[in-house]
């Protein structure tokens, strides 16, 4: 098992929650491990359980050169006596940025593919080609998605959330699969609000409601996606978002990265001052981590 610390819940006074009545509290889950943060921890948990199970010595995973669970992975697999192989999208690029250069002194082999190569990484042809190339692996999808994690991330919501009041849930959502397991082990209670940082992506809708249903068997209407917060797009950032994590840091001291959290916890900032939250309503954040990479 992964080492785990207990993360707290902290109260933001702000402003903005005074003003509108409002209660604002963060689950500071990115205190859980110090490499392997956040919700990477709880999506890898199972995964790295099936692999022991499954008596498999090497992880094989994908990912972009900034990519956090290339970080996390890199640093799962080294504690728990793994091999890993991380497979990235596009050229090297030397020197090698800090998430790559860290994965691979935690014994992570990179092999870099083209960006058109990268696009088939889930076709059979190209898996079998890993195989010929690497041997027996256990493979885990690009951004740790995939219904082990799912079930970590209800794990989350089921035992670290069920001793804290809130009405709302508000996190940042990549792939889907963080939200589809919270969604899940909150089982159809409070609303869950995503901040979807990728650009269009109206496949996300659907692909949180496949990956609860096929945990959960269920169907759950308790959520909804905010699109309008991806700041020009997945890593894009604007000097407002830039500004935002500052002061935040200023004033509240926590910090929050520029992907991910940073987003979230702007959009739930400007939906407190479009009044969507009637007044006293506890909304808690959770902090899904990606400190490691900036
Ligand atoms: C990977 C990541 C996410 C996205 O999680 P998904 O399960 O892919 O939606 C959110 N926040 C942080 C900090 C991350 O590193």
């Amino acid at each position: 098992m992964l080492k785990y610390l207990d993360t707290h819940v902290l109260e933001i006074l702000d402003p903005v929650s005074q003003d509108f009545g409002v209660k604002i509290l963060v689950k500071l889950e990115n205190l859980n491990h110090p490499l392997i943060s956040g919700n990477k921890w709880w999506k890898l948990k199972y995964n790295l359980e099936q692999a022991k199970r499954d008596e498999q010595k090497t992880l094989l995973t994908f990912g972009g050169a900034f990519s956090n669970h290339i970080f996390a992975t890199a640093a799962a697999a080294s504690e728990m006596g793994f091999e890993s192989i991380g497979i990235i999208r596009g050229e090297e690029i030397l020197p090698l940025n800090r998430v790559l250069k860290f994965a691979k002194t935690q014994g992570m082999k990179l092999e870099f593919i083209s960006r058109e190569a990268y696009r088939k990484k889930n076709e059979n042809a190209f898996i079998e080609y890993l195989r010929e190339k690497y041997g027996r692996f256990f493979l885990i999808p690009e951004g740790g998605t995939n219904a082990l994690a799912v079930k970590g991330c209800a794990e989350f919501a089921r035992e670290k959330l069920s001793s804290v009041e809130f009405d709302y849930l508000c996190l940042p959502v990549g792939t889907g699969g963080t939200m589809a397991g919270i969604i899940c082990g909150l089982e159809g209670n409070k609303e869950i609000i995503g901040f979807q940082v990728l650009k269009g992506a109206e496949f996300l809708m659907e692909e949180i409601n496949s990956l609860a249903k096929d945990f959960s068997g269920r169907i759950f209407s308790n959520w909804n996606l905010e699109m309008d917060y991806h700041f020009g797009g997945y890593a894009k950032r604007t000097k407002e978002l830039d500004d935002f994590i500052t002061k935040i840091d200023r004033q509240h001291n926590i910090k929050l990265d520029p992907i991910y959290t940073g987003k979230m916890v702007a959009g739930v900032f400007d939906l407190i001052n479009r009044n969507r939250f009637s007044k006293g309503t506890t909304i808690l954040l959770v902090h899904t981590g990606g400190l490691n990479t900036i």
